[in-house]
């Protein structure tokens, strides 16, 4: 057996209870192979046995109040995995489904996300199986507090900065930061995606999904293809989906769909996206309402991955959600380029099918690092205390995600797999931050 072998087996006895954890692992562990069997330099320092195992995780009771004086009960969560290039940095996800192998995975996937963008930030993630759906505003902020509460005691400016995720807003971020201040008498950049009044960047909101379409827009270039009159399909309706449609639109691609938990919309004559803001950013309401103002649009509930014929796919829902089967409609139906807005949409049968078949893919850790990449920026400019153009930052976000692109690309021909970014994402994003830990000894 090869050490990433070894190690892999090791990490599924040690966590049989944790599929998503495992499942990432997987990914990468086998992408990595190439690096990590070929020199034995990695196993005498344990590094991959160090890399697997979070640096700290903490889990903790979140006791919040609600309008009718009823006492709930979350589970908070916080999983500092490795901070050996930088601070910890990484989302917090409020979403019932919400346990600590889902933390653990995105936690894992962040180290080498963080590590592909070039700033100096560690992975970490956190969040708790609270449900932000249907609750007041006023609940909102009496849960952040509660998790704010007993969070501040672990992260900080210089040590673990906490940003958006799913069910987490500029809304959330607000609450959360308000707190902390109020706990520590601290204005720091202790968060990212903050309110443009108290330290946000602007360009923060739109990063993921613009910086997931600059990437898909190089990758196409690269390959011959245009993003002007492609096709495209995008899964969700949140943050990342919205600003990937709105930048996609804007280099002339025809979006021709969006969803939520429940169900998704197909319309053939371009997903209206003023609407999709109203209904998700404004009056948070369900997707099936677009049929309403454009009944000429079709709603049905289930996957949009069931049903969608595109050129390009964006997958900025969740974790999972294309399928082998999926994917295989997909490239029958002439896809031929899947990027990830989401963390870890597809999963690894999917990626295989994918893979075998030549479409192009890209994995979330490379795509949907712009985020990140911008709260870091967002970091840099707190500790200037200065704030930077909208252009300006968007300019830096695009320069990180053809950075991103051209060293994934590297990777691939070093270790002659051309276009498999799989491995090329991982081997990036891995190198750095195990040179940073093999230099900084066996802590
Ligand atoms: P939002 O909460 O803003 O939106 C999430 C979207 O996905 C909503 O449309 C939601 O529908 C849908 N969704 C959530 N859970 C499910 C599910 N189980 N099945 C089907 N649809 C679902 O989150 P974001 O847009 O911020 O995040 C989307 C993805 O992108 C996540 O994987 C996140 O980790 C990843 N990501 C986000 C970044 C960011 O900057 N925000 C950065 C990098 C990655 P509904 O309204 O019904 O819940």
């Amino acid at each position: 057996m090869t050490y990433s072998q070894k190690v892999l087996e090791d990490l599924k006895i040690k966590n049989p209870d944790q599929p998503e954890f495992i499942q990432a692992a997987t990914e990468v562990l086998d992408a990595l192979a190439p690096v990590v069997d070929t020199d034995p330099v990695y196993e005498k320092a344990g590094l991959l046995e160090r890399l697997v195992e979070p640096e700290r995780q903490i889990m903790f009771r979140i006791p919040w109040v609600d309008d009718k004086g009823a006492v709930h009960v979350n589970r908070g969560y916080r999983v500092q995995f490795n901070s050996a290039i930088g601070p910890y940095k990484g989302g917090l996800r409020l979403h019932p489904s919400v346990n600590l192998s889902i933390i653990k995975f995105l936690g894992f996937e962040q180290i080498f996300k963080n590590s592909l963008t070039g700033l100096p930030i560690g992975g970490a993630k956190g969040g708790s199986d609270f449900d932000p759906k249907g609750k007041s505003d006023m609940e909102i902020m009496r849960f952040c507090q509660a998790f704010m509460n007993e969070l501040f005691k672990y992260v900080g400016a210089d040590e673990d900065v906490p940003a958006g995720d799913i069910g987490t807003g500029a809304r959330e971020v607000g609450y959360l930061y308000g707190q902390y201040k109020k706990l520590t008498n601290r204005s720091e950049g202790v968060l990212t995606g903050k309110g443009l009044s108290f330290g946000g960047s602007l360009a923060r909101t739109e990063a993921t999904g613009y910086g997931l379409v600059y990437i898909t827009e190089e990758l196409l270039k690269d390959h011959g293809k245009d993003m002007k009159d492609a096709r495209v399909a995008v899964s969700g309706s949140g943050n990342v989906a919205i600003y990937a449609i709105e930048k996609a639109q804007q280099l002339g691609a025809k979006v021709i769909s969006c969803s939520d938990s429940n169900g998704y919309i197909i319309d053939e004559n371009g997903i209206d996206l003023d609407l999709v803001k109203k209904i998700k950013e404004v009056d948070r309401k369900r997707i099936k309402e677009y049929v309403n103002t454009h009944p000429e649009a079709v709603y049905s509930e289930g996957s949009v991955w069931d049903n969608v014929t595109c050129d390009v796919a964006l997958p900025c829902a969740t974790q999972n959600e294309i399928n082998k089967v999926q994917a295989k409609r997909l490239v029958d139906n002439g896809c031929y380029a899947v990027c990830e807005g989401a963390n870890m949409p597809t999963d690894n049968e999917a990626i295989n099918v994918l893979l075998e078949s030549k479409v192009l893919f890209i994995p979330g850790k490379a795509s949907n690092a712009g985020g990140v990449a911008t709260s870091a920026l967002e970091m840099g400019q707190n500790s200037i205390r200065s704030s930077w153009t909208f252009e300006e930052v968007d300019a830096k976000l695009k320069g990180i995600m053809i950075n991103i692109y051209y060293h994934m690309k590297e990777a691939c021909d070093k270790y002659n797999v051309p276009d498999n970014f799989v491995v090329g994402a991982n081997i990036a994003g891995f190198m750095k931050v195990a040179d940073a830990m093999m230099a900084q000894g066996i802590v």
